[in-house]
C-alpha cells in the first residue's frame, strides 16, 4: 500500500510517500480500507516535534480516517467486514490506504454521511464535545462564544451547541468563514481580524457577557477572553500556540474559571459517549461537517503548511 512516513522530526517534507505492506490486526483490532483522512493541527505539531508526547521516528501521522472495515481481528466482536465507520486515533496512522484500529477507536459513520464528511469528524468532534458538555458544563440557555468557529472543531462546536439549546456567536476570519459560522447557526458573526470586534462582542452582549468561551488560540485572546466573560463565566483553552501575559485580578471580580482542554484525558468510556452523541446528531442531520478542500496523499506536506494557515473554512482532507 503507499503511506506517508515521517523518517524524522522536522519541516513538512519529512514527510515522504512510500510503498509499504499491508499493516496487520492483532486480535482486538480492525483493519479499514481508507477513503479519506482528516488532517489536524496536532500532526503537525508532532511531525515537527514540538509536542508532549511523540512516537518514534518512522511513523505515519495522523489519526482521523474513514473508510470500511475489510478485515476484523478474532476477539473483535462489534465490527465486521463491510462497515462504514470513522476514527478518532490508530495504531498504524492514518495518511495511508490501510489503517490498523483498536476496535475501540473506531465509530459508525450514518448513512447520511459520506466518507469525507466521516473523516472530518473523530478528533474534531470528540474536542467539541469535551470542551462544551465536560470542561465548561455547558446548560441549556447559556451564551456561548467560539473564539475560532469556523474551523473543524468550531464548526462542530456550533452545531452540537445549538441542538443542545445554547445561544452561539462566533468568530472567523474571512467572508467565506462568516458565512459558513452563521449558516451552522451562530446568532451573530464577528471578524477576528478586525480591530473592534471585541468591543462589538461587548456592545452585543451588554453587561451579562458570555457564559462560555471556547477558545481556540488562547496565547492572542485570553486577555480578552477574560473581559468578555460574565460572572461565573468559564473560558474553555482548546487551542494555544504560545505564551500571553493576563491579569489574574480579571478572574476575581466575576469569579470567573480558566479551564485547560486535552483529549488525552478523555477515556475510552467518555470518547464512546461523546461519538455516540455526535452520531445522534449527524445521523438527525442536525450536524453536518464541513469540508474545505480535498488534496491527494502525496500533497501532505502541502496541507501541513495550509492548516496552519487562517482562512481554511472547515476540513483539510487527504484522499488516498
Ligand atoms: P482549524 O480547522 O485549523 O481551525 C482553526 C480556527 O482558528 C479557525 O476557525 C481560524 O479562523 C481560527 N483562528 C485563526 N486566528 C484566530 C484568532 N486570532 N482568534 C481566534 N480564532 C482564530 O483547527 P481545528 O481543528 O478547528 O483546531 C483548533 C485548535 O484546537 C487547534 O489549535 C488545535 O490544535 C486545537 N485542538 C486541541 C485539542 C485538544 O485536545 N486540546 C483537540 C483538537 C484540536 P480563520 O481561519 O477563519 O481565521
Amino acid at each position: 500500500m503507499k503511506a506517508i512516513v515521517v523518517e524524522g522530526y522536522g519541516e513538512p517534507e519529512v514527510m515522504r510517500l512510500v510503498e509499504c505492506e499491508i499493516p496487520e490486526p492483532e486480535a482486538d483490532e480492525v483493519l479499514v480500507q481508507v477513503e479519506a483522512i482528516g488532517v489536524n493541527p496536532v500532526d503537525t505539531y508532532v511531525r515537527a516535534g514540538a509536542y508532549p508526547v511523540l512516537p518514534p521516528p518512522p511513523y505515519t501521522p495522523g489519526k482521523d480516517v474513514s473508510g470500511r472495515v475489510v478485515e476484523v481481528g478474532d476477539g473483535v466482536k462489534k465490527w465486521k467486514k463491510g462497515d462504514r465507520v470513522y476514527s478518532a486515533g490508530t495504531r498504524s496512522g492514518a495518511y495511508a490506504e490501510y489503517a490498523v484500529c483498536h476496535h475501540s477507536q473506531i465509530f459508525s459513520l450514518p448513512e447520511n454521511l459520506d466518507f469525507f464528511q466521516g473523516a472530518a469528524v473523530g478528533i474534531p468532534g470528540a474536542a467539541a464535545w469535551r470542551a462544551l458538555l465536560k470542561r465548561a458544563r455547558a446548560r441549556k440557555g447559556e451564551r456561548l462564544l467560539i473564539h475560532g468557529a469556523s474551523g473543524s472543531v468550531g464548526m462542530i462546536a456550533i452545531q452540537l451547541a445549538v441542538a443542545r439549546g445554547l445561544t452561539v456567536y462566533g468568530t472567523a476570519g474571512s467572508d467565506k468563514g462568516m458565512d459558513n459560522i452563521k449558516k451552522a447557526g451562530v446568532l451573530k458573526a464577528y471578524n477576528h481580524s478586525s480591530v473592534s470586534y471585541i468591543e462589538d462582542i461587548q456592545s452585543d452582549c451588554g453587561d451579562r457577557g458570555v457564559d462560555i468561551i471556547l477558545e481556540m488560540l488562547a496565547n492572542v485572546n485570553l486577555a480578552h477572553d477574560l473581559q468578555l466573560l460574565g460572572v461565573g463565566g468559564r473560558v474553555v483553552i482548546i487551542g494555544s500556540r504560545g505564551t500571553i501575559n493576563i491579569d489574574p485580578r480579571a478572574t476575581m471580580a466575576k469569579e470567573t474559571e480558566i479551564l485547560g482542554m486535552s483529549l488525552f484525558n478523555g477515556s475510552e468510556v467518555e470518547m464512546k459517549e461523546a461519538q455516540v452523541g455526535l452520531y445522534q446528531l449527524m445521523s438527525e442531520g442536525r450536524l453536518v461537517p464541513e469540508i474545505s478542500v480535498k488534496m491527494e496523499l502525496d500533497q501532505a506536506p502541502q496541507a501541513h503548511r495550509m492548516i496552519l494557515e487562517n482562512g481554511n473554512c472547515g476540513k483539510i482532507l487527504l484522499v488516498p
